[in-house]
């Protein structure tokens, strides 16, 4: 057998083979097809169901008649196109920055921003729970890397503490956890007075926070904490809440001119292309302009989390629109029983998530009507509690 073969049977043997479902639409969304299977969407990261919006498909469709499909090469190389460098200035507001740069995915944003501005004697200061995009940005920029325990600011300070103060350092966090729906909310704050206290600049990544937190603009937690000027570097996506693809970081000026002139994930990449720039602008109109969507979508995540209370009791709290169960071990099982009821929800395992916490990951949007809800908060329930024995779980 050849050394991938094995590879192979030895994930299979542990339960941790993966594959990608194969899912088409059906009728609209969040119904969907899931290898043929009728079920609704309980995984997207489309909190606000802006990729099925008609404003974003005309505004695609209207850049594609304009510009074609493609940008043609990167942009240092073939310049920046008017809806690039448009975009560019309306993220820089969104956000409240000087400037802004576009990268072609959030992936590629954290690999890209962490490699060009950190390096061999540097420190960075991560959650144990961050993005793994943050982590291999931070492994490609040869930067020392100090992981603190999750949200736990004791913990980070007395990692600080322990550096030199002549070292640049920067504390590193997603503001809202992608597989644990909890968030830096009220702890924002402490993180920046330690920054400021131990002199390291701060980049947070709001990939499930853009377009849903902030009362004024939704532009993320950073927004709905008022700690817009304390923040060095923003980042965030376009392609969760606001329904599209790519990826923003937003500062200072020059910071953003140190990106154009060494961050590689920039430099050698083509620019998006022409739809998908203006799917991204359309979008931050949409959710700067109109709250609706944001409401119903904080209204259907009250009202789930109070249906599935005896359920989410003793599970880890999500201050979110993501809902993790940790189930171990019976989270296939109970994954695959839910979409044999029409219930497409994803379990998630290592190495995505630690050893031990194996859970459903269920993602909650403002299109989930209430039968939907009402329909899968029952059917969940009733699975879970026919498989697993929440006491028994270790947490
Ligand atoms: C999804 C995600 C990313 C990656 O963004 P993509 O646009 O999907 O590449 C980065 N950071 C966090 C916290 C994410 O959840």
């Amino acid at each position: 057998m050849n050394p991938y073969e094995a590879e192979l049977e030895e994930l299979t043997a542990q339960d941790r083979f993966r594959y990608c479902r194969t899912v088409e639409p059906a009728t609209n969304w969040p119904q969907v097809r899931v290898d043929g299977q009728l079920a609704v969407d309980f995984c997207s990261n489309h909190y606000l169901g802006l990729a099925q919006d008609k404003r974003l498909k005309t505004a695609a469709y209207e850049a594609i008649q304009r510009y074609g499909t493609g940008s043609g090469s990167s942009r240092l190389v073939s310049g920046t196109s008017l809806p690039i460098k448009q975009l560019e200035e309306s993220v820089a507001r969104f956000k409240g920055t000087e400037s802004a740069r576009i990268f072609n995915s959030g992936y590629q944003a954290n690999v890209g921003v962490i490699q060009a501005l950190l390096g061999k004697g540097d420190y960075v200061f991560m959650d144990r729970l961050n993005h793994a995009s943050l982590v291999d940005g931070c492994l490609l920029s040869g930067a020392r890397l100090v992981r603190y325990a999750h949200l736990d600011m004791t913990n980070l300070e007395s990692r600080l503490r322990k550096v030199p103060a002549d070292q640049r350092k920067w504390i590193i966090s997603d503001t809202v956890f992608s597989m644990d729906g909890d968030s830096l909310k009220g702890q924002l704050g402490h993180l920046l007075d330690l920054a400021e206290q131990y002199n390291a600049l701060v980049m947070l990544d709001e990939a499930h926070a853009t377009g849903l937190w902030g009362d004024k603009r939704s532009s993320g937690l950073v927004e709905a904490e008022g700690e817009t000027e304390r923040v060095t570097l923003h980042m965030g996506t376009f392609s969760k809440a606001l329904g599209g693809f790519g990826a923003y970081v937003a500062g200072s000026q020059a910071l953003m001119e140190v990106l154009t002139n060494r961050s590689r994930g920039f430099i050698y990449s083509t620019a998006l292309p022409p739809a998908v720039v203006a799917t991204a602008e359309a979008a931050l109109t949409i959710v700067q302009s109109d709250s609706r969507l944001k409401e119903c979508l904080w209204d259907n995540v009250r009202y789930f989390k109070s249906c599935l209370a005896p359920i989410l009791e003793g599970q880890p709290e999500s201050h979110s629109q993501i809902i993790p169960i940790i189930l171990g071990q019976q989270t296939m099982p109970v994954c695959e029983a839910l979409l044999q009821q029409g219930f497409f929800v994803q379990g998630i395992r290592p190495p995505t998530v630690p050893e031990g916490s194996e859970r459903l990951r269920i993602s909650i949007s403002a299109v989930h009507s209430r039968e939907q809800l009402d329909a899968f908060a029952s059917a969940l329930s009733k699975t879970v509690l026919n498989w697993v024995d929440l006491n028994v779980l270790t947490r």
